[in-house]
């Protein structure tokens, strides 16, 4: 069942740290994933909230990773785990979950204003604010507003102590969005 390598992932690292703020990785996927349900978001947009970030957990998936061509690009890393075993619903978004900070910072002069500052630092990492082509480009894909719902919950997901649904409260609808 994907709902129970997913839960494996999450119990091997979802206690890290998220990179720069005060929640772990499986608090701050769950936060991400509540806000989507919050919003009456589909089934696969809140499976995508989820596990945007399930490429950080994939660490122990061997130590030969880097052989099979996988780098330290998470969104990538996620979704070439993802692919085989989701719809595009749920992979698209978390493709471009990255690629939607820097389109927002494009597109609107608040949003990076309001970015964490672990997240402005790494925006710079990942490539910095879109150019006007970039921008045209990332609007194309049938994918980008959900990409770019899915940014804002990412985004908000990082409140210290939040009570939210756990992991097994997601159990069917990964399920039932699973390819496998
Ligand atoms: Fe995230």
């Amino acid at each position: 069942m994907v709902f129970e390598e997913i839960h494996g992932f999450f119990e091997g690292h979802g206690d890290d740290a998220y990179f720069g703020e005060k929640v772990s990785q499986k608090e701050h996927a769950l936060q991400c994933a509540q806000l989507a349900v919050n919003e009456g978001a589909s089934d696969a947009l809140v499976v995508a909230a989820l596990v945007h970030d399930i490429g950080h957990l994939l660490h122990d998936e061997g130590e030969d990773a880097a052989d099979r061509g996988i780098d330290t690009k998470h969104e990538d890393d996620g979704y070439a785990y993802l692919k085989s075993r989701f719809p595009q619903e749920v992979c698209e978004p978390v493709r471009l979950h990255v690629e939607a900070k820097r389109y927002l910072c494009a597109v609107e002069p608040e949003y990076m204003s309001q970015l964490s500052e672990a997240s402005q630092l790494s925006l710079r990492l990942q490539g910095g604010v879109m150019s006007p082509e970039e921008v045209e480009r990332f609007r194309a894909n049938p994918y980008a507003q959900d990409a770019v719902r899915l940014r804002h919950w990412d985004d908000a997901a990082k409140i210290h102590g939040l009570e939210v649904l756990g992991l097994e409260a997601y159990a069917d609808r990964i399920e039932k969005c699973a390819l496998v």
